[in-house]
């Protein structure tokens, strides 16, 4: 990795979203999966990977609960902040950016993603020093169709040409940032924004790299999810 031996890198995990598709009384990020809280899972990862800081984005009037309960008693080295995140999950990345100021590499990372291996950190970490703005993801491997106002087909896209996009995303930290304090500057920018890379992507001119992840990695959103996750996560304990 020889060019990233002497940069800083950043990692921002978000978890302040609500996560009302849940239907959970516990916050989505602190409910126990495969024996710890969700969020620890990939602040476990962060934690053995080449990551020199990592800020915990957690939502407003958390951070008291996030360190108390959930950082300070497993010991994270790296987590240096935990700051209140915002409405959308742009506002909170941007909360994230802002308190990683000074690193030379930013990885964005949903903490609603447990089953985050070394392996794509570490593609994350090359796409970001090789392209400046890369994204995890994998092929689809369902058609994908488009519906119109009625629920009835438009469209269907070339299944050869489609992504399904995850986390980490990973940037130059300059690159991303000005990116960000672009979108902020009308709400008309802001419109439909579901990641970091169409940010990038309409912000700057920079192309954003689509590198391959595993299937694995998925967001636990709904209660299905959770039973996924543990396979995953137990699978990868049982390889050792
Ligand atoms: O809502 P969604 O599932 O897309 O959220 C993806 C990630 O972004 C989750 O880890 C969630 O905690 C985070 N998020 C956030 N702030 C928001 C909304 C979502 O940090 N306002």
């Amino acid at each position: 990795m020889g060019e990233t031996d002497k940069r800083k890198i950043a990692a921002v995990v978000l978890a302040a979203g609500k996560g009302t598709r849940m239907k959970s009384s516990i916050q989505k990020q602190y409910m126990e999966l495969a024996g710890k809280p969700l969020l620890c899972h990939s602040l476990d990862a962060f934690e053995r990977s080449p990551v020199d800081e990592v800020i915990v984005v957690t939502g407003i009037g958390e951070e008291k609960f996030c360190r108390e309960t959930i950082i300070n008693p497993r010991g994270f080295s790296k987590v240096t902040k935990i700051v209140p995140g915002g409405k959308e999950r742009y506002h909170s990345v941007y909360e994230g950016l802002r308190a990683a100021a000074g690193c030379d590499y930013v990885l964005i990372h949903d903490g609603a993603r447990p089953c985050l291996s070394q392996a794509v950190i570490l593609a994350a970490i090359e796409g970001a020093v090789q392209y400046s703005a890369c994204v995890i993801g994998v092929p689809v491997k369902d058609t994908i169709k488009v519906a119109d106002d009625h629920g009835f087909a438009e469209t269907t896209p070339d299944r050869s040409r489609l992504w399904q996009i995850q986390t980490p995303q990973a940037f130059s930290y300059e690159l991303v940032f000005q990116a960000y304090e672009k979108l902020f500057q009308s709400l008309e920018n802001q419109k439909g924004i579901t990641d970091d890379a169409m940010v990038v992507e309409q912000m700057t001119s920079c192309k954003v790299k689509l590198i391959q992840g595993e299937y694995s990695n998925i967001k636990v959103t709904t209660p299905e999810d959770i039973a996924v996750a543990e396979a995953f996560l137990n699978l990868r304990k049982s390889k050792g």
